[in-house]
């Protein structure tokens, strides 16, 4: 039973994938006094963090901000584009995927699910989910579409659930190829600062993410990113939406100001974020996240456990998905990790509840809070009664000490 009177000493170790550990450094910056949401500083602040998030987007387009999780973002880009009964061809990749398109159909869309249709054949007892969306899949079925009733093409960068990235880039492709008009709409809502993003040359026209996860922020924001044909759908798109609607925010933003009370610290917080990544510099960020996930990775092959993504071309540099030998049931392991060594992993969700654990190694992390992570999952799968076939910490010690990390250095402005 959970004592609220424990009171463990150190930092909790917060390694699932989002909410991700928040530096002082924001910490501090959210605690300043909350200001005049119409007075003039404001103005300074709005202007300020509205074309930085855009760098983080790769965009030159509006970014909308919203007080809202991640899932109000969904609903605002559905909300803005789609009308009443419009068709949506969804991508199954894992539980998020699963969320929205459920929420689609709450919304009033007819929604098609695509999924992966093959066997792996090497771990038959698998968990299912394990691979990266099929884009020729998405081909065939928008070929088949000649009257053009798809309105939107709906696809997670990043699927939190399994640690399983998609080609986004090769999405586009396929619905050029198919000379099909729907809008591409992406969940990157924890790709976003930790994963390759490029929402201009990817062509994407709504980007959703969300503050807790690369951007090291609090929950309780989430973005927007448009593209002007997104706009333009936008003018004849009839579904019921007014909090969500983005002209009336494109147009009041173009001064640094919102039509409602925004959360004034959350976006002190999102400016000292934007301040952090442009210090160390998006690339040098992304590089260290792959370095993270692939030291956490040789830690997992080395106790002999099985890697929740199949496809290593796709494997996410945000979190690791684990899968327990069958018979276990991986949230005891995890509850007696929490209860022993004061650590958060992530859950399964979903159809994978029980047969994984996730691994976050996201934003305010660095080698040696990594290697505490993997010495608590490997104490605690021991302690479980796990067999491990060798020692994770030490594969992982081994590729942190052995892979520098590679610092690009950014060109003089
Ligand atoms: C976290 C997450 C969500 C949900 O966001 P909330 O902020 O919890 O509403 C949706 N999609 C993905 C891929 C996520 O990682």
């Amino acid at each position: 039973m959970l004592d609220l009177d424990f009171h463990p000493t150190g930092h909790h170790f917060l390694q699932i994938p989002g909410p991700s550990p928040v530096p002082d450094r924001i910490l501090r910056a959210m605690s300043l006094p909350t200001i005049d949401h119409r007075g003039p500083e404001f103005g300074v602040l709005g202007l300020k963090v509205l074309k930085g998030i855009k760098a983080i987007f790769k965009t030159q387009h509006p970014v909308v901000i919203y007080p809202a999780s991640g899932t109000g973002a969904w609903e605002a880009a559905l909300a803005n584009t789609m009308s009443p009964g419009d068709h949506v061809l969804m991508y199954e990749s894992g539980h998020f995927a699963s969320l929205w398109q459920k929420m689609a159909t709450r919304l009033g869309l007819t929604t098609e699910f695509l999924a992966w249709q093959g066997k792996d054949d090497a771990l038959p007892n698998a968990p299912s989910w394990r691979r990266g969306v099929q884009a020729d899949l998405i081909e065939e079925r928008l070929k088949k579409d000649t009257e053009h009733r798809i309105k939107a093409v709906c696809v997670v960068h990043n699927e939190t659930s399994t640690g399983v990235t998609s080609d986004i880039a090769a999405v586009r492709e396929v619905i050029d190829a198919a000379k099909h008009p729907a809008l591409l709409m992406v969940d990157t809502i924890s790709g976003l600062a930790s994963a390759d993003y490029r929402h201009d040359d990817w062509g994407v026209d709504v980007s959703i993410s969300g503050s807790q996860k690369g951007l090291m922020l609090p929950p309780g924001m989430s973005f927007n990113a448009l593209s002007p044909r997104a706009l333009e759908v936008m003018k004849t798109a009839k579904l019921p939406r007014a909090f969500w609607a983005w002209d009336e925010i494109v147009e009041m933003n173009t001064t640094g100001y919102w039509p409602y009370t925004p959360n004034t610290n959350l976006l002190y917080g999102l400016s000292e974020a934007l301040d952090m990544l442009e210090a160390e510099g998006l690339d040098n960020v992304l590089a260290r996240h792959q370095r993270w996930a692939a030291g956490v990775r040789a830690g997992v092959e080395a106790w002999g456990l099985t890697i929740q993504c199949a496809d290593p071309g796709v494997y996410s540099p945000v979190l690791t998905g684990v899968i327990v030998p069958d018979g276990v049931d991986a949230d005891a392991v995890r509850r007696l990790i929490y209860e022993r060594f004061d650590m958060s992993l992530g859950t399964g969700l979903g159809k994978v509840k029980g047969r994984m654990f996730r691994i976050g190694h996201l934003g305010f992390s660095n080698d040696l809070t990594l290697l505490g992570t993997m010495a608590g999952c490997e104490m605690g799968l021991k302690l479980a009664g796990i067999k491990l076939a060798g020692s994770g910490v030490q594969a992982s010690m081994d590729y942190f000490a052995s892979h520098t990390s590679q610092v690009v250095l950014k060109k003089a402005a």
